[in-house]
């Protein structure tokens, strides 16, 4: 058996991934694929929470999803790129979880609150959308992950899970309640390690709206796909509030973030900044055709990687098919654990893939 890491994360396909997605997460995987045993989890399941009505959508996004992985350089011989939904341990860990979780505690998820705020949700979210924050939990568990790599927004998320992990090994796995979450004896003697959340270059990359977090479902997302035309339009709405050359900017504007993040020359980054704080005859639009050409050039090998995968779905299947294989034999050792020390373990069961 390995003794790497295991590093799990995912992404719902409810759209293209985006540039958020980039430097919140998807960076840091490409560096960790080399060193630690990665799982990409492809989080259908969770997208049908809101978007049941869609199921073809959701179908089509979840091929994008993995076409957008390989663009931005994921290699899935070092990663398994997995689909939730072929990954039964997952739900059935899902199950038991929410037996370990006080009702209250998950409605009270921030994120959760957010989410429902700002995809105007309202009171008529379905039950499986709150269940969505338990089964991410099973998510992360069912891998045995140490680390999560995530964008500012998934924190919370991370500590439910961590709560359920240290709960389960406490009421399952002996172990004494005085035990710290980084003592070797939590994995020696538990079923889980207590996982961290692994938060990449910029936690909360604000989108095009000059608003709220660039997201799939807010219409304010530069697309791993848009053209350099595409990527200049949709900066040139970022709204700044800034009148004039001379007025002097705000260092903590979205469009200074983008700067921060985008113009990997430190030096005319610096100076950039120096300007539009001082109001030193720097307009908003010049900057942001500076920031659109660093983003498009930042994109070009990706849409080239991307382009390899055009009209393939047969490869990208293939390429599911192999990392859901690798998943389901990691989740289901999981799972025979889990059961055996919670009072479920009868027999072996095995499943074929
Ligand atoms: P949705 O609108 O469906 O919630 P999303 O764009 O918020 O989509 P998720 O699938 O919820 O994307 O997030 C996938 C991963 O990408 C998470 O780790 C999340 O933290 C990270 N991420 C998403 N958007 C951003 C962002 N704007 N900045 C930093 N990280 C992000
Ligand atoms: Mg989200």
């Amino acid at each position: 058996m390995s003794t790497r890491e295991v590093i799990l994360t995912g992404d719902t396909p409810t759209g293209q991934l985006h540039l958020g997605h980039y430097v919140g997460s998807v960076q840091r995987r490409v560096e960790l694929q080399d060193t630690h045993d990665c799982y990409l989890l492809l989080a259908n399941m969770h997208a049908y929470t809101t978007r049941s009505d869609h199921p073809d959508e959701i179908h089509s996004d979840t091929l994008e999803i993995a076409r957008d992985y390989l663009a931005m350089g994921i290699d899935p011989s070092k990663s398994a790129i997995l689909l939730q939904s072929e990954t039964p341990a997952i739900a059935e860990l899902t199950f038991l979880f929410a037996m370990l979780l006080p009702f209250n505690r998950v409605m009270r998820n921030p994120t959760l609150k957010e989410e429902i705020k700002v995809k105007g949700l309202g009171d008529n979210y379905s039950f499986g959308f709150p269940l969505y924050a338990v089964g991410q939990t099973a998510d992360i568990l069912a891998f045995r992950a140490h680390a999560v790599p995530v964008g500012e927004d998934q924190i919370p998320h991370i500590e439910l899970t961590r709560e359920v992990a240290r709960r389960f090994n406490k009421l399952y796995c002996g172990i004494d309640d005085n035990v710290e979450d980084d003592d070797p004896a939590m994995e020696e003697l538990g079923v889980f390690p207590i996982p961290r959340a692994d938060v990449g270059k910029v936690g909360k990359l604000i989108g095009t709206d000059g608003v709220n977090k660039m997201s799939k479902s807010l219409n304010n997302a530069i697309l791993i796909t848009d053209t350099p035309k595409q990527v200049k339009k949709k900066l040139g709405q970022l709204y700044t509030g800034r009148q004039s050359m001379t007025d002097p900017g705000d260092p903590d504007s979205s469009l200074m973030q983008y700067v921060d993040t985008f113009i990997t020359d430190s030096d005319r980054a610096s100076e950039l900044k120096d300007k539009y704080v001082r109001g030193d005859n720097i307009g908003d639009g010049h900057i942001k055709v500076e920031v659109a050409q660093a983003i498009s050039e930042l994109l070009a090998p990706m849409q080239e990687r991307r382009s390899q995968y055009d009209g393939d779905d047969s490869t990208i299947i293939d390429i599911i098919r192999d990392g859901t294989a690798r998943a389901n034999i990691r989740t289901e050792e999981t799972l025979a654990m889990a059961k055996e020390a919670s009072g479920l373990g009868f027999f072996e069961r095995k499943l074929s893939f």
